[in-house]
């Protein structure tokens, strides 16, 4: 038996360091996890005790004997990644926290810009020291905390946005100050944040989408990504965007995992949005759009593209949705490649050529 990292997986890294035996690689410091889609479990080092399934904040560890069929192929891609000849030789000893230290752990005084996801592993980080006084200021713009979990992860991942009451847990920790409402450059300057606090963090992220800066980017009916997805995520800078679904056809420009959210959204149909948590202006808006085809345009090869095997998966299992590929642009270059990411898009083409077949 074994245990199985499933489509949920947001990297956070925390069940490595439950793991007694060091099987879930790879770990932070360790090759290919800065550009990691997921972590694997070595099938052949679990000793199936259990602890990464407590760790894992979104669910996404599962025994191999409750592994639903659909999410073979994560068993069959945690295989193919440890019979990589360098994804393999750990020693199976477990993983130890670095130490944290300051030079004057009593007086650490430190701001927080934004409540997301950058911001909350942040504050974790700094309040879950032990012997380490800490005062975390933490200020947000908008009246509810959250940031990318709440407006930007798709509606229909309950899963990822679980990982939300984690990150509430952490900004009602005793040491957290909670200010909502409140801007930098309106409500307090960034000065007065550093000249009252040793550090200040900026966890804010990306607060606009980027134009193609192509001509026609301006024309009716481009919208950024960042704004639809903030539409229907019920952000109120979004509640407003004129969202025009009259046309049968959309193209979506990329091929990440949000190009491939967007894809999802605008073909699952409004009985399957309906049971998720959707804005309610968005639901309305899906229920009368006669979207019925999704383009998705790539810049580069499937070697580059960006979106990961599980969102790919995710797409997979919307009823009814019918996926189609240039097939002759499902082959691969390698040939730069480390080893850890051949593995990945070998996969994510294969999958691709059988769903598309
Ligand atoms: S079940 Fe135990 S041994 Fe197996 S990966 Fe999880 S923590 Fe490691
Ligand atoms: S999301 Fe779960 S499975 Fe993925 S790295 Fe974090 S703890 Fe591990």
């Amino acid at each position: 038996m074994t245990h199985v990292i499933t489509g949920t997986c947001c990297n956070d890294s925390a069940c490595a360091f439950s793991c007694p035996v060091n099987c879930i690689h790879p770990a932070p410091g360790e090759p290919g996890y800065g550009s990691a889609e997921l972590l694997f479990i070595d099938p052949d080092a679990c000793i199936d005790c259990g602890a990464c399934v407590d760790a894992c904040p979104v669910h996404a560890v599962v025994p191999d004997y409750d592994l639903e069929e659909r999410d073979q192929p994560f068993a069959d891609l945690a295989r193919a990644w440890f019979a990589v000849e360098e994804n393999s030789g750990y020693p199976q000893e477990q993983k130890r926290l670095p130490a944290f230290t300051v030079a004057e752990p009593s007086a650490l005084r430190v701001a927080v810009i934004g409540t997301g996801p950058a911001a909350c592993y942040a504050i974790d980080a700094l309040t879950s020291v032990r012997g380490l006084q800490v005062e975390v200021t933490v200020v947000e713009r908008l009246l509810a905390p959250g940031g990318l979990v709440r407006y930007g992860v798709a509606p229909d991942h309950p899963e990822t946005k679980a990982i939300g009451d984690q990150f509430l847990r952490t900004l009602a920790r005793s040491s957290v100050s909670l200010h909502l409402g409140v801007e930098v450059g309106r409500d307090v300057t960034f000065e007065q944040l550093a000249s009252t606090h040793h550090a200040v963090i900026v966890g804010s992220g990306a607060a606009a989408g980027r134009r193609l800066g192509i001509p026609g980017d301006d024309l009716a009916g481009v919208i950024s990504a960042a704004d639809f997805v903030g539409w229907y995520n019920g952000h109120p800078d979004y509640a407003n965007l004129a969202v025009d679904l009259s046309g049968e056809r959309a193209v979506v420009v990329g091929n990440g995992n949000v190009a491939i959210d967007v894809a999802r959204v605008l073909l699952s149909g409004v009985d399957r949005l309906r049971r998720t948590d959707i804005a309610q202006h968005a639901l309305e808006a899906f229920a009368a759009s006669n979207v019925r085809e999704v383009v998705l345009v790539g810049r580069r090869g499937i070697e580059h593209a960006a979106f990961t095997a599980s969102e790919l998966e995710g797409l997979a299992r919307v009823p009814g949705l019918r996926i189609s590929a240039v097939t002759a642009e499902l082959e691969p270059t390698l040939g730069e490649l480390s080893p850890e990411r051949r593995t990945i898009v070998e996969h994510k083409a294969s999958r691709l050529r059988k769903l598309a077949g």
